[in-house]
């Protein structure tokens, strides 16, 4: 199976490799789609994680011993789109752009598979359509 995650990371763990530990005790295939590290040494990564259930889930807890946060993306973020009226308030303050608005149409569309999950939007959108679901 495959599996989308966030793992974040502080000074204490930086220097880890995830997807090191994630492929040689494991035997999964990680892909690092995104990586952010902060100045203060803390950041996220986002995987796209393929291997059996049961090792995933083994890893996902391994990692979490060691202190990373780990969170599962799928369907995290959720739009209701009778509410949403494409104001645009989400398109501006998403960090990974995953919000775009089409001129043509008026429209406001999201790419969910960029979204890192960060909570930002939800509290932007003054109808409440977004909802995040972690
Ligand atoms: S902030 Fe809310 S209403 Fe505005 S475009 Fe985004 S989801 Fe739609
Ligand atoms: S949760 Fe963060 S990354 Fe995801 S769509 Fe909202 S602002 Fe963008």
């Amino acid at each position: 199976m495959r599996r989308k995650v966030r793992v974040d990371f502080d000074e204490l763990n930086v220097g880890e490799s995830v997807a090191y530990i994630l492929a040689t005790e494991f035997g999964l295939k990680p892909n690092i789609v995104k990586a952010q590290v902060n100045d203060d040494s803390s950041g996220l990564m986002i995987f796209i994680v393929d291997g059996e259930e049961e090792l995933l889930d083994k890893a996902m807890g391994r990692l979490k011993s060691m202190g990373f946060e780990v969170r599962d993306l799928e369907k995290h973020i959720t739009r209701d789109k009778a509410r949403c009226w494409s104001c645009g308030a989400c398109v501006s303050i998403c960090p990974s752009k995953s919000f775009t608005y089409d001129p043509e149409t008026w429209e406001v569309h999201l790419d969910i598979d960029t979204c890192i999950a960060c909570g930002s939007c939800v509290t932007s959108c003054s109808v409440k359509a977004l909802k995040l679901n972690i």
